[in-house]
């Protein structure tokens, strides 16, 4: 039997482990933090996911929230105007498929209790370089997908595809209760505040039920960077609600009775967007192979990163099947990473896109998104699969033909 080590149980190794767990192989789940940890710890992610990224979840039967979980039918955009004055620009188009996002403090603790139910091994430990050449001592395969883990920095940073050398937001999370929804259907609510930032908010299930998830993404220095100061859960969420007050007044109407979820459903923080190579050779001269946020991390602004880390789980699966009972080496590891890469570039390319102040053929299409369904079930319907945008919002000549059809 082959035997793969996971370091990192995330939504990527989870995911991946059981998958290889149900095709027979051993597998070993190094973790830094226990199920209970987990889900009594701090929210880390709004994790949103579209229809594409949950269908690699369904099919591999560990959808076990889908009937709990709010549904997110659609996506809306808004703009304000530059004087204050109300919104220059507000629609929103339905989703052709629900999105959803499960707590990572519901789904993570519930996959290791299943992977460890269906013979997996799952070992809690902070591991190092050290453990890593160990594990690939006793295994046939080492994979890191250990997220934004110090551990992460073993593979090389490949400048090439990393634009940014430190943080284009400052990002904060809070999970709330008691907002009003969005009518006739829940949505993503997508403000952009040109200069300051942008606010996302969109229900989701957590652990003690439905809620509201809000993402706030501050461009730094400005006003929506503003969290320093924030010392405890009431001044988060104080803080949360001046903000929409000062910029987007109808946000703040829908939360008079919101009140937190708990006092860890905040967060604060900032990244900074990197691609590493993905093989990383240890002192000893093996190999180890990188997978979703330990190789590829984006800006959460449209939202990918648990939707690219449940991808990969679909191509690294498939290429470890495939390869049978072949020597796991570096070519392959290559190999590997480059067949997610070719999804992972459209991704990356318009997140980093959006960090930028948007141009003006893109603004071109947003505002015509308002009056022509066409265009606005295209925008909603890329956060599935981000390669659809392109050419046409990478490109003015591109951007104006498509306006252009009919
Ligand atoms: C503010 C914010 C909002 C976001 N919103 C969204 C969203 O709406 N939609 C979306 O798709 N994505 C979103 N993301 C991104 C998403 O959460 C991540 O991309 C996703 O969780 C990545 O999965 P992963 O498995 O690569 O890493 P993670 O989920 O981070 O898992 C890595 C695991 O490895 C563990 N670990 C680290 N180092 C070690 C070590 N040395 N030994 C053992 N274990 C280790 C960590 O503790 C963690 O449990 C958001 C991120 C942020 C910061």
């Amino acid at each position: 039997m082959r035997k793969v080590t996971i370091v990192g149980g995330g939504q990527a190794g989870m995911q991946l482990a059981i998958g290889l767990r149900q095709k027979s192989y051993e597998v070993r789940v190094v973790s830094n933090r226990t199920p209970d940890d987990i889900r009594i710890g701090k929210v880390l992610s709004s994790q949103c996911m579209f229809d594409d990224a949950l269908q690699s979840e369904r099919d591999l039967g560990i959808n076990f929230w889908e009937r709990e979980c709010p549904n997110v039918d659609g996506i809306g955009v808004i703009l304000p105007a530059p004087d204050g004055s109300g919104k220059a620009l507000d629609w929103a188009y339905r989703l052709d498929e629900p999105a959803q996002a499960v707590d990572q403090r519901v789904k993570i603790p519930g996959w290791m209790h299943h992977f460890e139910t269906i013979g997996g091994e799952l070992v809690i430990r902070e591991a190092a370089v050290k453990d890593l050449e160990r594990y690939s001592r006793d295994s046939d395969l080492v994979i890191v997908a250990s997220g934004k883990g110090d551990i992460g920095r073993l593979f090389e940073r490949d400048p090439a595809r990393s634009p940014f050398d430190k943080p284009a937001r400052a990002l904060a999370l809070t999970y709330l209760t008691g907002m009003t929804p969005y009518q006739p259907f829940s949505r993503v609510s997508f403000n952009l505040v040109p200069g300051i930032g942008e606010y996302f908010v969109f229900p989701a299930l957590t652990t003690a039920g439905a809620c509201e998830i809000m993402v706030f993404e501050g461009v730094p220095g400005g006003p929506m960077d503003c969290w320093d100061d924030v010392r405890t859960p009431d001044q988060h969420l104080a803080r949360s609600k001046e903000i929409l007050q000062k910029f987007m007044p109808w946000e703040a109407e829908r939360c008079r009775h919101v009140a937190l979820t708990d006092a860890n459903g905040i967060l604060a923080g900032r990244l900074t967007p990197t691609v590493r190579k993905p093989v990383g050779q240890l002192p000893s001269g093996a190999f180890v192979l990188g997978m979703a946020d330990a190789v590829v991390l984006n800006d959460p602004i449209t939202g990918q990163g648990s939707n690219n880390a449940a991808k990969s789980v679909r191509i690294y699966l498939k290429s470890i099947l495939d390869h049978g009972d072949r020597s796991f080496d570096r070519a392959w590891m290559q190999r590997t990473f480059d067949i997610y890469w070719d999804y992972a570039q459209w991704v990356t390319g318009w997140t980093n896109a959006l960090l930028m102040p948007p141009p003006p053929h893109v603004v071109k299409i947003l505002v015509a998104a308002q009056n022509t369904p066409r265009i606005g079930r295209a925008f909603v319907n890329g956060f599935d699969d981000p390669r659809t945008f392109f050419p046409w919002l990478a490109d003015p000549a591109e951007a104006e033909r498509f306006i252009a059809q009919e």
